[in-house]
């Protein structure tokens, strides 16, 4: 990048806003899906919202892609940056500017984390709802661009359904606001269209947020089975019961194995179990609870515990929550995937999920949100054994497509990013991505905001990021690689 414009950005956001020494810059290079790696030409931090709008303009002014990036912990490479652009870490911008309980509003900039927005009005007797497991690090800009999800999204909804105002920065530096505190202005969904966007629209200065009440009383019960089958069945008879759990989350033997290395959370050693949270008013949590329990002992449930106290239930979720990050603890290396499957499929997926996996030669624990049909299988493997990476990789995949032909989906709550771009075709026809890019240009007509991440895209000569993998277009003739 040319030095009269790293001057000029170094002018906007002060000396210790910017990074461009190499070595500095290379702890930019991914995201949380590490084998994708792009060192920037320049880092900036902006601490306002002026210094934000700045910047884009700049980037704007000499056409230089740019990638907004909340602390990095996406796994769908969605933060990856651009070769020769900025990246434009939020990390600053990290003020809940109001809160207000009256009206259950909370305003926050968009590098504020997750977890802080329910720390700020628990005294209150409230609770931010959308929870990834990531949620004590990822901010909530990357939150709105992911539309994230979490364990509680089954009752309580995802992002989309908690975002009420956003304001944005175009990627031309124009500055609009949408929606505020009021639900529902008139006019096209516009927030509807951003949430989830992926920064390929803007960037989020200021997110509106509504805030929830903390139930009476949250009781979560633990159910031990001999199978995923079981478990799976159990799921589905739980909501066709017409009972809507706070959370139903699944882990097989593999996750339990490792979330108990790490956290000792008591879990039963079992095949499946079943994490099953029930809240709201006592009367009505204590009648659904034993309906549960019922339901899980009629669909095979050898050991059924509800947790004691809050201390014991705070636990319980602490492994859950681990799960991810102590896979570790079973295989040197992992592949995170992310789809939505109908959740009647859950016992046939899972099956032939171990076929694969028994085809493949490879482990793969599940751990996931089973209320939501939202998968999380783990491939794991070893990336010093030559070629396993590769079998994992084929194998992630081959996963994902049992999704979309068990009529789900590629991605649940992790997003398109970088991963997932050439699968988009395997779920929409061409005229459907042409739609999805006409959205796209009408904010954006440059692609200069986190290009080349969602949209599926021929392979070029000479492209250089990852490793060569034949792109669906070309493997169907319409594309070619030189
Ligand atoms: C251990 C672990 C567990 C996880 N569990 C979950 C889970 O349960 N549910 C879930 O949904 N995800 C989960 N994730 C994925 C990840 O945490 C989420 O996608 C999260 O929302 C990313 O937030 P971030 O701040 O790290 O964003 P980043 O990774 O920095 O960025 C993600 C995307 O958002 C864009 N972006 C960031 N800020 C803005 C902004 N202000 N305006 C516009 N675009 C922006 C970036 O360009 C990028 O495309 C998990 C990740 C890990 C590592």
């Amino acid at each position: 990048m040319h030095p009269r414009i790293i001057d000029e950005l170094r002018a906007i956001v002060g000396t210790h806003g910017l990074i461009a020494e190499p070595e500095q810059l290379r702890t930019y290079e991914c995201d949380g899906l590490t084998n994708l790696r792009v060192v920037p030409s320049a880092v900036v931090l902006p601490a306002s919202g002026e210094h934000l709008q700045a910047v884009v303009r700049v980037c704007h002014r000499e056409r230089i892609p740019f990638v907004a990036r909340g602390s990095g912990t996406g796994l769908s490479g969605g933060a990856l940056p651009v070769e020769g652009g900025v990246v434009i870490s939020l990390s600053r911008l990290n003020r809940i500017l109001e809160v207000d309980i009256p009206n259950a509003r909370v305003v926050v900039e968009p590098g504020v984390i997750n977890l802080d927005v329910t720390e700020r009005v628990a005294p209150f007797g409230y609770f931010y709802a959308p929870d990834p497991s990531s949620q004590s690090v990822c901010t909530i800009g990357g939150n709105v661009a992911e539309n994230s999800g979490g364990a509680h999204c089954l009752k309580y909804g995802f992002t989309a359904n908690h975002v009420l105002g956003l304001k944005l920065v175009l990627p031309d530096g124009e500055i609009v606001q949408l929606g505020g505190k009021t639900l529902d202005p008139p006019g096209y969904d516009l927030m509807g269209v951003f949430v989830g966007s992926e920064g390929t629209l803007g960037i989020a200065t200021e997110i509106t947020l509504r805030v929830v009440k903390r139930p009476e009383v949250v009781q979560t019960l633990l159910a031990a089975f001999h199978s995923t089958d079981e478990a799976g069945a159990a799921v589905s008879e739980i909501i066709a019961a017409g009972i809507l759990p706070a959370a139903i989350e699944m882990m097989d033997a593999l996750s339990i194995q490792a979330a108990e290395a790490a956290v000792h959370a008591g879990y039963p050693q079992c095949d499946a179990l079943l994490l099953v949270e029930l809240d709201g008013p006592a009367a009505e949590v204590a009648l659904s609870m034993e309906r549960v329990t019922e339901i899980c002992r009629g669909c095979g449930a050898w050991e059924i515990r509800l947790a004691q106290s809050e201390a014991e239930r705070m636990v319980v979720w602490k492994g859950r929550k681990a799960a991810f990050a102590a896979m570790g603890r079973v295989a040197p290396d992992y592949i995170v995937q992310d789809g939505v499957i109908p959740r009647t499929a859950l016992p046939r997926v899972l099956r032939e999920i171990r076929q694969l996996s028994e085809a493949a030669g490879l482990r793969v624990a599940n751990v996931f949100h089973a209320g939501d049909g939202n998968l999380h299988p783990l491939v794991l493997y070893d990336r010093s054994v030559p070629g396993q990476e590769h079998i994992a990789e084929t194998l992630a995949f081959d996963i994902i497509k049992l999704c979309v032909q068990a009529g789900g989906s590629i991605t649940g709550e992790h997003g398109v990013g970088r991963e997932k771009q050439k699968y988009m075709s395997t779920m929409y026809a061409e005229p459907d991505l042409d739609t999805m890019q006409l959205v796209r240009c009408a904010f954006d007509p440059q692609h200069l905001a986190n290009p080349d991440k969602v949209f599926p895209r021929p392979r070029l000569c000479a492209e250089k990021q990852g490793r060569y993998e034949p792109h669906p277009l070309e493997q169907a003739g319409v594309a070619e690689l030189f």
